[in-house]
């Protein structure tokens, strides 16, 4: 199945169209075709929603996406420094005088080398008040292949599942449930909790 997109502003039009092809066409294959005016953000979401289709295992799409969705914010954010950092602090430290602390990263045990050793998507969604007033921050309503393919629960798990590795939000947006969602977040709380009188 064949489906053309003219220009950027279509691509809410294809989200409506994709969703309704997943419940009424689900084992057909779809080739997207952009024609036109197609920014090079709304050309790598096409490629990321077509690709995401025509993967029938929910698992593995799920996969996809989110390495798909991971991969254009380190480069478009992270790698282009949109947090300002320069020796260390970022924006916000400098603006407000803080001690230099590699931002919100800076006291999580998964900071390796200033980088992020465990791809969490939900931390790539995150930016402080300070960044939030001043510049734009790339939100997760921003994001059409999530909108194709992740429901708003999926989408609450993927805002509040910060500190994370990648296989944690994986399988809470695998279980598509807020129950059990809870019920992992709830058990990370006490932990950390425990955690916190012992140390
Ligand atoms: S989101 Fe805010 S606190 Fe976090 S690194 Fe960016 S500027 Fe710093
Ligand atoms: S899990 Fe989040 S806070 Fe920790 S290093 Fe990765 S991006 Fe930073």
């Amino acid at each position: 199945m064949e489906i053309s997109v003219k220009n950027d502003k279509k691509l809410r039009k294809l989200t409506c169209k994709i969703k309704i092809l997943k419940i009424f066409k689900k084992n057909k294959t779809i080739k997207i075709n952009a024609i036109g005016n197609i920014n090079e953000k709304s050309a790598y979401e096409i490629e990321t929603i077509e690709k995401a289709f025509n993967i029938k295992d929910k698992r593995q799409r799920n996969d996809y996406i989110y390495d798909r969705i991971y991969e254009y914010i380190k480069k478009n954010y992270v790698e282009t420094n949109f947090c300002e950092f320069e020796n260390g602090a970022c924006i916000m430290e400098r603006a407000k005088n803080n001690k230099p602390c590699n931002g919100c990263c800076g006291h999580c045990d998964y900071l390796i080398e200033n980088n992020c050793s465990v791809k969490s998507l939900s931390c790539k969604f995150y930016y402080c008040p300070y960044i939030r007033k001043n510049k734009k921050p790339i939100k997760i309503s921003h994001i059409s292949s999530i909108n194709c393919y992740w429901n708003i629960r999926q989408k609450i798990m993927v805002h509040y599942n910060l500190f994370q590795p990648k296989d944690i939000l994986l399988r809470d947006i695998n279980n598509n449930s807020l129950i059990m969602w809870a019920y992992y977040l709830i058990k990370r709380i006490i932990n950390w909790i425990k955690n916190k009188k012992i140390s």
